[in-house]
């Protein structure tokens, strides 16, 4: 053991006893698929939030078998909200895979774990640890920030050379034994004490060794890349509404919102133009249409402006919306939108609609 993990592991253990997390819904398991569950929800997404899709997730799909013989669209319903779509599809994926290829048992070691969809090293290194109480090494985005820190590093952690350095120092610092203790431990003080924002260097263990605090501004580390500023994309949403029903369309598979139900876009910004298109490509012509208040979204890459348009349509009869009834479109009662997978910004704006007195059925239609 290096001088360095002689000291390090043995304060954060210590404080991880008095002061970390201990009652979190994901703890005090060996349960591979709980721990990876709530490793997946986590990234990218608090603590707070994820709590109650954790255990909605888990209520309806108890272990893996039961996700891996779901249906994607009732994953990606109950994911719906947390965002960042791409992983409720490799979620589904890696538990088929694990069914498929293990037998519904995830390996043990990390190496093996990484090789599965959406498992990369830092996670794979959580599992290790909290169900197997393997020596791996986590290096999520808290966990670079605290060793940044901690170790003075002046580089961009988002260099790949920064990054290996990193790992290395993670390896070396890892102690010998009550490994759980000390993963949740560095978990616990990246999310509560040595934050991105104002860290609490009075509450930290590591601070009488901390080099960052020892410059007088520890929240100058990690190095940070100037940011580009985010494109943006402006696109038109179709809420088409026949009666108390809304036209869904469901999104290719790979991609912004990839497999979740949303609204029919277009390029045309403009009444007249939307009402020669809407009689096009749905095969029924609007007997109102109305300009909603635009919706803005930030993803990671790009600004979304979207335009919502309400377009009543003027009946349902005499073969009207027969090109609507393709299988990636349906048309969904309010009452089904709850179930359904849909962006959060659209589940907003419909379920703004729906309490809207003037949202009521209107009488023919
Ligand atoms: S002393 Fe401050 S900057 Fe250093 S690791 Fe602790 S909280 Fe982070």
């Amino acid at each position: 053991m290096s001088a360095a993990a002689g000291w390090f592991a043995p304060r954060l253990i210590a404080w991880q006893r008095e002061a970390g997390r201990h009652d979190l819904p994901w703890q005090g398991t060996r349960d591979a698929y709980r721990i990876w569950l709530s490793e997946i929800m986590l990234q990218q997404t608090r603590v707070a939030t994820v709590i109650p899709y954790y255990q909605r997730f888990l209520a309806r799909f108890p272990d893996v078998r039961a996700l891996a013989g779901a249906d994607s669209d009732e994953v990606l319903a109950l994911w719906s909200g947390l965002g960042y779509y791409s992983r409720a599809r490799l979620l589904h994926r890696c538990a088929q895979r694990i069914v498929a290829a293990h037998g519904g048992v995830f390996p043990r070691e990390p190496g093996a774990l990484e090789q599965l969809p959406g498992i990369g090293p830092s996670t794979a290194a959580a599992i290790a640890v909290f169900a197997h109480g393997q020596r791996a090494a986590i290096l999520d985005g808290n966990v670079k920030r605290v060793l940044c820190r901690f170790l003075g590093v002046i580089e961009d952690p988002a260099r790949r050379s920064v990054m290996l350095r990193l790992l290395e120092s993670a390896n070396e610092l890892l102690p010998e034994q009550d490994l759980e203790r000390y993963t949740q431990g560095l978990m616990d003080l990246g999310a509560l004490v040595c934050t991105p924002r104002r860290p609490t260097c009075a509450a930290c263990p590591l601070a009488p060794r901390c080099q960052a605090l020892a410059t007088g501004d520890p929240e100058r580390l990690p190095l940070r890349a100037a940011r580009r500023a985010l494109p943006e994309r402006r696109v038109t949403l179709l809420v088409l509404c026949r009666g108390s029903e809304v036209l869904l369309e469901k999104r290719p598979p790979a991609g912004v919102w990839g497999g979740l139900w949303s609204l029919p876009e277009s390029t045309l910004d403009e009444a007249d133009g939307l009402a020669r298109e809407v009689r096009a490509r749905f095969g029924a012509a609007p007997r109102t249409l109305e300009a909603l208040a635009p919706l803005r979204h930030v993803f990671t890459h790009f600004r979304l402006l979207a335009f919502p348009w309400r377009v009543r349509l003027a009946g349902t009869g005499g073969g009207a919306l027969v090109a609507a009834e393709e299988p990636a479109r349906r048309w969904f009662r309010r009452c089904d939108l709850e179930a359904a997978g849909l962006p959060a910004p659209v589940r907003r704006l419909l379920g703004e609609l729906s309490r809207r007195a003037d949202d009521a059925p209107q009488p023919g239609a």
